[in-house]
């Protein structure tokens, strides 16, 4: 089984503590073998070029001890209206945040703006069950045809997690959607890292079965 974490913080976001680098080495000496580095979009601003200037040299450089992706997360609370979306091409994905906020844009508006990423595209701490409940529609047959992975946020931040790693029910229905299945830290300070809740959520998304994003394999 790999490890993965694909929801890490670094510097270029306003609230992440450490630079990229130190994310980097920090995942890797702790033995993650695929790392993603999803820092805020609205706190990189027009210093993305050089974000992601960092991110391949970091790619580079670790080439041989842990896989580093270029991810970025999109807040949608509300949307964004400076994010030029053909920038996604340079990414290796982009993470949307908390649509079951009620602050967060319309779910069909997201369905609409999301055609225009090039890139892989998933959900960050966002609490899938009580979006189908909202709308009335089956979002798990949404994210499956449309080729949207679902984050399992173990930051402790979000009560969608503790719902789902003790729900066997909710389990289920994810194990038999056949979603693209992701596992995020969150990390903001890598004085939080936690390797036993990690390994714990990978092995539960392992569990399920669920294909991971991004062709990753287990
Ligand atoms: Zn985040």
């Amino acid at each position: 089984m790999k490890i993965i974490d694909l929801h890490n913080h670094t510097n270029f976001s306003y609230d992440g503590h450490d630079s990229a680098y130190e994310v980097v080495e920090n995942a890797a000496r702790n033995g993650v073998d695929i790392i993603g580095i999803t820092d805020h979009q609205f706190s990189i601003g027009d210093r993305i070029g050089e974000y992601i200037a960092e991110m391949e040299r970091l790619k580079e450089k670790y080439k041989d001890h842990i896989t580093v992706l270029c991810g970025l997360e999109i807040g949608t609370r509300p949307r964004p209206q400076d994010f030029p979306a053909v920038l996604s091409e340079k990414l290796d994905y982009c993470l949307f945040e908390s649509l079951d906020d009620d602050r967060a844009m319309d779910l069909y508006e997201f369905f609409e703006w999301k055609r225009l990423f090039k890139c892989d595209i998933g959900l960050a701490h966002t609490d899938i069950f009580k979006l189908c409940e909202k709308y009335g529609v089956d979002l798990l047959k949404i994210l499956k045809r449309d080729n949207i992975f679902w984050e399992i946020n173990f930051s402790g931040n979000y009560t969608y997690y503790y719902d789902f790693i003790t729900s066997r029910e909710k389990q289920r229905m994810i194990s038999e959607s056949g979603i693209k299945l992701s596992v995020g830290s969150d990390l903001h300070w890598i004085g939080d890292f936690d390797l036993k809740r990690l390994v714990q959520t990978n092995e539960l998304a392992a569990r399920l079965k669920n294909p991971l994003p991004l062709g990753i394999t287990y």
